[in-house]
C-alpha cells in the first residue's frame, strides 16, 4: 500500500511547498514560530487530504479493484491511510497545544497571529475549532478500538457509522481554518477537490447509498451442518444478479439488525442465479447462525467484488495455491469452474492446511474434484499428523526456475510466515496474492 500512499503525500505535501513558497512570511514572524506554523498546516493538510481518500475509498468504488488488486486490498488501503490519518491529526493537535511550550522556551516575540476581524468569518472559525477538537478526540478513541483487536467487531461496527459526521467537522474545520491565500493556489484548490469529493462519499454513507446498486435480494433454499463448525447456506437470487467469478466475494445479509457480513461465493457461477456460502463459526455472529437460518428466509447478497482470480497470472508462471482452513472456498470455487472443461486447468499445486483432515468437511469434496483436474495436485496438510507447511517445503518442491504465482487465502500470520520464509530463501520471481479475511 505503501505505492499508492507515499505518491499521495508527495504530491498534497508538493501542493503545500508550493503555497509556503508564494506566501511571503508575516512581518516579525520568528523561526521558531514559523516552523511551528507550517507544521500545522502540514499535519492537518496530510489528515484531512488522507481523511478525504478513506471517504472515497469507503464507498466501495469498484473501479479501484483493478489498480489496487480487489475490494480487500482497497479495505487495506482504508485501514492504513486511517491509521496515518488520525497520526497527523494527533500530531495537528499536539502541535496547536505546544503554545504555552514555545512560549515559555522562545518567548511571545515573533508569534503569528491568526487574521480574525469579527464578524460572520471569525465566529465559523471558533466553531471549526471546537468541532475540530472534539472530532480528533473521537478519532483517537476509534483508532484504539480499531487497533484493539479484542474490541468486539459489532460494537465497533456501529461506532464506526459515525465516522462521516466526524469527517464532515473536520471539513469545516479545515475550510475556516485554512489560511485564505491558498484557496487561490493549487493547494486549496487539490484540497477542495478531495474535500469536496470526501463529503459526497460521507453523504453517501450517511443516506445508506453505499453498494445500494449492487444489493440484490435473495432467499435461502438451503442450510446444511457441514460438520467442523462449518455450516453451507445455499441462496437464489433475483434475476438482477449479474453472476460472478469464482473466486469473488460478496456482503451478505441474513438480518437487517446484524447487517452484511463478507463471505466468498464458494461455487462456480452456474447461471441460474444459485449460489452458495461456506460459513465457519469464527465469532459471534456465525456461531449461531447454523442454528439460526431457516429455508424460505430472505438474504440480501452485495457484490460481487473481488479479484482473487488465477487467470490475472502470467500462463508461463508456475502455479501455487495455499489455502488455511476456511481460506479454502475461493479455491472450491475455481476447482469446480474448471471442471467445466477439465483439459484447459492450469497447472496447479493446491495446499490445504487444515487441523485434522479425518473430519474435515471440505477434504472428501477437493479430492472428488482433483480427481477429475489431473493438473491440479492436491497436498492436504493436516496439523494433527503433518508438519505444518512453509516456506522451506515450497522451496524445495518448486525451486523457481521460471515465475511462481502464489494464490493465498488463509490466516493473515501464516500468510506472512510464507512470504517471509520465501523472501529470504531467495524463491526466485514469485508474485504473492493473498486475499484478506479480515477488513478491519
Ligand atoms: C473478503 C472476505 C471473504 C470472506 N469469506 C469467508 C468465507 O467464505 N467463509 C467464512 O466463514 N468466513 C469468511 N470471511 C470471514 C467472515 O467475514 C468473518 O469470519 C465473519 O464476518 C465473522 O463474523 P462474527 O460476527 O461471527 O465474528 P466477530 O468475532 O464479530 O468478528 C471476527 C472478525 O470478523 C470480521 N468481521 C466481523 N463482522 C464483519 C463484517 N460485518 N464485515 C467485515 N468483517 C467482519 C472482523 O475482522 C472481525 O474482527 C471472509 C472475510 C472477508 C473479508
Amino acid at each position: 500500500m505503501k505505492r499508492i500512499l507515499i505518491p499521495f503525500l508527495s504530491i498534497v505535501t508538493f501542493a503545500w511547498l508550493g503555497a509556503l513558497i508564494a506566501t511571503p512570511a508575516p512581518a516579525g514572524a520568528t523561526t521558531a514560530w514559523m516552523l511551528r506554523q507550517q507544521a500545522l498546516y502540514l499535519t492537518g493538510l496530510w489528515s484531512i487530504s488522507l481523511m478525504s481518500l478513506i471517504m472515497v475509498l469507503a464507498t466501495r468504488p469498484t473501479w479501484l479493484e483493478a489498480p489496487l488488486g480487489g475490494m480487500d486490498q482497497v479495505y487495506r488501503l482504508h485501514k492504513q491511510a486511517g491509521i496515518l490519518a488520525v497520526a497527523f491529526a494527533a500530531a495537528h493537535w499536539l502541535i496547536e497545544m505546544s503554545d504555552d511550550i514555545l512560549k515559555a522556551v522562545f518567548g511571545r516575540e515573533g508569534r503569528i497571529f491568526n487574521d480574525r476581524n469579527g464578524g460572520f468569518l471569525a465566529m465559523m472559525q471558533d466553531v471549526g475549532e471546537e468541532l475540530g477538537e472534539w472530532a480528533i478526540y473521537a478519532l483517537l478513541a476509534m483508532l484504539a478500538i480499531t487497533l484493539w483487536r479484542r474490541f468486539p467487531y459489532h460494537i465497533w461496527r456501529y461506532a464506526h457509522h459515525a465516522m462521516p459526521v466526524l469527517y464532515l467537522m473536520l471539513v469545516v474545520h479545515a475550510v475556516f481554518l485554512a489560511p485564505a491565500t491558498w484557496w487561490a493556489a493549487p493547494v486549496g484548490w487539490m484540497s477542495a477537490a478531495l474535500m469536496l469529493a470526501g463529503s459526497t462519499a460521507g453523504m453517501m454513507s450517511l443516506a445508506g447509498r453505499i453498494g445500494r446498486k449492487r444489493r440484490v435480494s435473495g432467499s435461502i433454499e438451503s442450510v446444511r451442518d457441514c460438520g467442523g463448525g462449518v455450516t453451507e447456506v445455499r441462496c437464489l437470487l433475483a434475476p438482477q444478479w449479474q453472476g460472478h467469478r469464482a473466486g469473488q466475494f460478496a456482503f451478505v445479509s441474513f438480518d437487517d439488525i446484524e447487517g452484511a457480513h463478507p463471505f466468498t461465493i464458494a461455487c462456480a457461477d452456474r447461471g441460474d442465479r444459485r449460489i452458495e456460502f461456506q460459513i465457519k463459526a469464527l465469532g459471534d455472529y456465525t456461531r449461531q447462525l447454523g442454528t439460526g437460518l431457516r429455508p424460505g428466509q430472505t438474504v440480501s447478497v452485495e457484490g460481487p467484488y473481488g479479484r482473487f482470480d488465477y487467470r490475472r497470472a502470467s500462463p508461463r508462471a508456475q502455479q501455487i495455491w495455499v489455502a488455511g482452513g476456511i481460506g479454502i472456498t475461493p479455491f472450491l470455487a475455481w476447482l469446480e469452474s474448471l471442471l467445466a472443461a477439465p483439459a484447459k486447468a492450469p497447472q496447479a499445486a493446491l495446499y490445504y492446511c487444515t487441523r485434522c483432515s479425518d473430519s474435515d468437511p471440505f477434504v472428501p469434496r477437493l479430492q472428488a474434484m482433483c480427481a477429475r483436474l489431473p493438473s491440479i495436485q492436491l497436498h492436504v496438510v493436516s496439523a494433527d499428523r503433518d508438519a505444518p507447511l512453509t516456506a522451506d517445503q515450497l522451496h524445495q518442491h518448486h525451486r523457481a526456475t521460471r515465475r511462481t504465482e502464489l494464490w493465498f487465502c488463509g490466516p493473515r500470520p501464516f500468510a506472512d510466515a510464507l512470504r517471509e520464509g520465501m523472501a529470504t530463501l531467495g524463491m526466485g520471481d514469485v508474485r504473492f496474492h493473498q486475499e484478506a479475511f479480515e477488513m478491519r
